[in-house]
């Protein structure tokens, strides 16, 4: 019986059935991500270890967990203990860690089962999948289009079908955007919700773990498990973690939604206009009630981000200097020159210009200039954010500019083209707010998302109203026909 493109509630329906075992579960999405090794989409199987788990678990137990027996992928910069984890890195091609991350061990500790570890940008810094050390990711949609940056490779195994969900990170939007571009679900939780302890950084501040699945009930299912205090991680928050499944078909009469004024969508493409109007529209049949509103500060989210990010990067990725970690040059003069050269080989393009961006904003003399500065706007935006949450209960936009675009397309020539398709997703995250991309259609047979923005904390809110979206339409429903890759 096949799997593919079943939703983890689906899946959990066909194990307690006994219409597959947890084995043979395992075995088929091993099968599919074999079948469709063009996608590119994992960096490491790991197959021995995730049948031998399959092969202890027992359904005939009581009130056994909801993801038990359920394969899940996790994004390549969660360590996993004995198994490689790489960042899409040169630099780490070769690290085994020898522990496991907090996120991925509540899952694992809750009976999923990891098949193997996705591909995504270099380090998480990206858009659009294509500066990963292992190669681009296809979009299941569309061969030779981007899947979406930077957790790509989870995005596309989900849209393809091969696993029910996967996990990402989002530091300016990493999870929401490539979830758009791939037709799927994807969360990003309150900052501090999930541990971030063993999560390789990128930018401390705003890096924030989450699931991509194929609805919102599944996001529900995966965040409730990945959720808690982690004494391990100091921004982790020490907050009751409820059962976010439980929270969903709530009326959503008398919702207050946002309309940000600042983004003015007439630049957007018609298409994507029009889904954002039918959208609202599906909204406004539930009961909701609109309201616009102004953040004046979120037009400076971009450039705010991008002296932020590359600071805590150059300062975070100063750890791989080939002694400690990773690629180590050879035939070097002495240590610096192992440093330098280590370094030179080890990191890609994109990886290096934000480490040469972040060292320059942190360097005496630009720090009040550039870091400073940024930091004083990041405050304003947050005020805004804590404003506009006093009238409504969530803000909509669109998760993306544009749909998915073809490789090479954007941003060879000037970087700044691609950091622009962060323009809507950025600011949740220097805000520390939850955030999630759910389909809401397509534009030339490519799909298109729809963002909600949350208030700190609320993200049964948040689950709610994209739940009962979904419960009322069916975009989410929509596969790829998988075609290009058979
Ligand atoms: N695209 C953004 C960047 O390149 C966000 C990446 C992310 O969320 N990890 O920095």
């Amino acid at each position: 019986m096949s799997i593919q493109f079943k939703s983890i509630t689906e899946l959990r329906a066909m194990l307690d059935d006994k219409l597959i075992s947890p084995l043979e579960l395992v075995q088929e999405s091993h099968h599919l991500a074999d079948k469709f090794k063009e996608l590119n989409c994992f960096i490491t199987m790991d197959e021995d270890l995730s049948k031998k788990k399959a092969r202890t678990i027992d359904l005939g137990k009581e009130n056994n967990s909801f993801l038990l027996g359920i394969p899940l992928a996790q994004k390549d910069l969660f360590c996993t203990q004995d198994l490689r984890t790489t960042c899409a890195s040169k630099i780490l091609s070769n690290f085994i860690p020898p522990y496991t991350a907090t996120a991925v061990e509540k899952l694992e500790d809750s009976g999923s089962i990891t098949i193997g570890k996705t591909n995504m940008d270099e380090f998480a810094m990206g858009s659009s999948n294509e500066t990963s050390y292992f190669g681009n990711v296809h979009n299941p949609w569309k061969k030779g289009y981007v899947p979406g940056g930077s957790s790509g490779g989870s995005a596309a195994a989900v849209a393809a079908g091969i696993v029910p969900a996967a996990t990402g990170t989002d530091t300016g939007g990493s999870i929401r955007q490539p979830a758009a571009h791939c037709g799927i679900t994807g969360l990003k939780p309150t900052y501090g919700r999930i541990s971030r302890w063993g999560m390789i950084a990128f930018a401390s501040s705003l890096d924030q773990a989450g699931p991509l699945a194929r609805t919102a009930e599944d996001c529900a299912v995966i965040l409730s498990s990945m959720s808690g205090h982690d004494p391990k991680d100091t921004t982790s928050l020490n907050v009751e973690v409820p059962d976010f499944l439980s929270k969903l078909n709530y009326p959503i009469k008398g919702l207050k939604i946002g309309i940000i004024k600042e983004f003015d969508l007439s630049d957007l493409d018609k298409e994507v206009q029009t889904r954002f109007e039918e959208s609202k529209k599906v909204y406004e049949k539930l009961g909701a009630e609109f309201v616009d509103v102004s953040l004046p500060n979120i037009s400076a989210s971009v450039p705010t981000y991008y002296s932020i990010a590359p600071a805590e990067c150059s300062s975070n990725l100063s750890r791989f200097d080939g002694v400690r970690f990773g690629h180590r040059a050879e035939n070097t003069d002495d240590l610096n020159d192992l440093y330098i050269k280590s370094r030179s080989e080890g990191f890609g393009d994109e990886v290096k210009r934000r480490i040469l961006i972040g060292t320059y904003a942190l360097s005496a003399g630009y720090y009040d200039a550039y870091y400073k500065k940024a930091q004083q706007v990041r405050r304003l935006i947050k005020n805004d954010f804590d404003l506009v949450f006093e009238s409504v209960d969530i803000l909509m936009t669109p998760t993306s500019p544009s749909t998915a675009f073809e490789f090479g397309s954007k941003g060879a020539q000037n970087p700044v083209e691609l950091y622009l398709e962060d323009l809507f997703t950025i600011s949740s995250n220097l805000a520390g707010l939850p955030a999630m991309s759910i389909p809401h259609g397509q534009v030339n047979s490519l799909p298109v998302g729809l963002q909600l923005i949350g208030n700190f904390l609320r993200e049964d809110q948040l689950l709610n109203a994209a739940h009962i979206f979904q419960q009322n339409t069916d975009f989410h429903l929509a596969k790829p026909s998988m075609e290009d890759f058979k």
